[in-house]
C-alpha cells in the first residue's frame, strides 16, 4: 500500500503539471479526492490494515493528501495568472499608436498686412474703429455726399440687400458712424472687407480689403494730409520712397488726390518694372473731407476741417510679396500660405 501511495503521488504531480485549464484541473481533483476518487478509496481500505501499519500508512496518506491539495492550489493560481495575462493583453490600449499629426493653419498674408498697417497708425496716435459689413445705403452713399446718379450706386456695381441696405462698397461708412457719435478731435483708421460687383481676374475680386483713415480737428489742412501720408509711406515702404499727389475726384473729399509712390526697384530712375516712368503703383486716394459730409454727420464745417485717405490692402499685400494673382489670397491653400 505504501508503494501504491508513492506511485499515485508522482503520477498526480505529473498530471497536474500537464493541465492547461480549470476544467481539467477540477476533473483531476474529482479523480483522486471525489467520493469514488482513488485516494478516497485507498483511505477506506485503511480499516483492513494491522495496528502497526495503520499509523505509518495513515501518515503517508495525510502527507499525500496535503501535497495533492497544495499542488492543486498552486496550479490553480498559475492558471489564473496566465488567463489574466491573456485577457490584459487582449484588452490593452496602445497609447503609442501613430496618429496623423494635427495640421495647424497659417495666417493669411492679408491679415498680417492689415495688422501691420493698423500698428503703424496706432503708433501715430490713431484709434482703430470697426463697422458692419452690411451697411445702410444712407451711410454708404448719402452721408458721403454721393449723388443719386453716381455710377457706384448702380445695381450692376453694388450688392444690394434691400432698397436701404448694401454690402458696404468701401470702409468709409465706418468714418460716418464715428463722426455721428463722436465730437472732434477725431483720429481714426478702420480696416475690413468691402464688396463690389466685379468679375474675378488676376487683380480683381468682388471681395477685397481696405484701410481708411480720417483726422478731424480745428485748422487741419492739405499740408497735414501730405505730411502724414509721406511719413506713412516711408514707414511702410522705406525711407527712400518718394510720393506724387495727382488731382483726382471723389464725391466725399474736396480737393482730392491720388498718390503714387516711387518705383521700389529703381528708386525713381526708371526701369522695366515701372515702364521707365520711375513711379510704380498708385497706392492710395485721399483728400480734404467735403464740408457737405461734415455737415451731414453733425460736424460744423465752419469750425472743423479734416482729411481722409484710403487704400486697398490686397494690392499692397500683392506688391509687397510679389503675389501675381489675387485669387491666391482667398483660396486658403496651405502650400501658398506657408510661404509667409
Ligand atoms: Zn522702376
Amino acid at each position: 500500500m505504501e508503494q501504491q501511495l508513492r506511485t499515485m503521488q508522482s503520477e498526480m504531480d505529473r498530471t497536474i503539471q500537464s493541465v492547461t485549464d480549470m476544467k481539467e484541473l477540477d476533473a483531476i481533483r474529482i479523480k483522486y479526492l471525489g467520493k469514488k476518487g482513488e485516494l478516497t478509496v485507498l483511505l477506506k481500505q485503511m480499516g483492513k490494515l494491522s495496528a502497526e501499519e495503520k499509523p505509518v500508512i495513515g501518515k503517508i496518506v495525510n502527507e499525500t493528501r496535503a501535497h495533492f491539495e497544495d499542488a492543486l492550489q498552486k496550479r490553480q493560481a498559475e492558471l489564473k495568472q496566465a488567463a489574466d495575462t491573456v485577457r490584459l493583453e487582449k484588452e490593452r490600449i496602445d497609447i503609442t499608436v501613430d496618429r496623423p499629426a494635427f495640421r495647424l493653419g497659417h495666417r493669411n498674408p492679408l491679415q498680417k498686412t492689415m495688422e501691420e498697417l493698423e500698428e503703424l497708425f496706432i503708433s501715430m496716435g490713431y484709434r482703430v474703429e470697426e463697422g458692419p459689413e452690411v451697411e445702410l445705403v444712407e451711410n454708404n452713399f448719402d452721408k458721403l455726399n454721393t449723388p443719386l446718379h453716381h455710377p457706384s450706386r448702380d445695381l450692376s456695381d453694388t450688392f444690394y440687400f434691400s432698397e436701404n441696405t448694401v454690402l458696404r462698397t468701401h470702409t468709409s461708412p465706418v468714418q460716418v458712424r464715428v463722426m455721428m457719435r463722436q465730437e472732434p478731435p477725431i483720429r481714426m483708421v478702420c480696416t475690413g472687407r468691402t464688396f463690389r460687383f466685379d468679375d474675378v481676374d488676376d487683380t480683381h475680386s468682388p471681395m477685397f480689403h481696405q484701410i481708411e483713415g480720417m483726422v478731424i480737428d480745428k485748422n487741419i489742412s492739405m499740408a497735414n494730409l501730405i505730411d502724414t501720408l509721406n511719413v506713412f509711406v516711408k514707414r511702410l515702404l522705406g525711407e527712400h520712397t518718394k510720393t506724387r499727389f495727382r488731382p483726382h475726384y471723389f464725391p466725399f473729399t474736396e480737393p482730392s488726390a491720388e498718390v503714387d509712390v516711387s518705383c521700389p526697384h529703381c528708386h525713381g530712375d526708371g526701369c522695366a518694372a515701372c515702364n521707365f516712368t520711375g513711379w510704380s503703383m498708385e497706392l492710395l486716394g485721399c483728400g480734404m473731407v467735403h464740408p457737405n459730409v461734415l455737415r451731414m454727420c453733425g460736424i460744423d464745417p465752419d469750425v472743423y476741417s479734416g482729411f481722409a485717405f484710403g487704400m486697398g490692402i490686397d494690392r499692397i499685400t500683392m506688391v509687397k510679396h510679389g503675389i501675381p494673382n489675387i485669387r491666391l489670397l482667398y483660396e486658403n491653400d496651405q502650400r501658398f500660405l506657408e510661404q509667409f
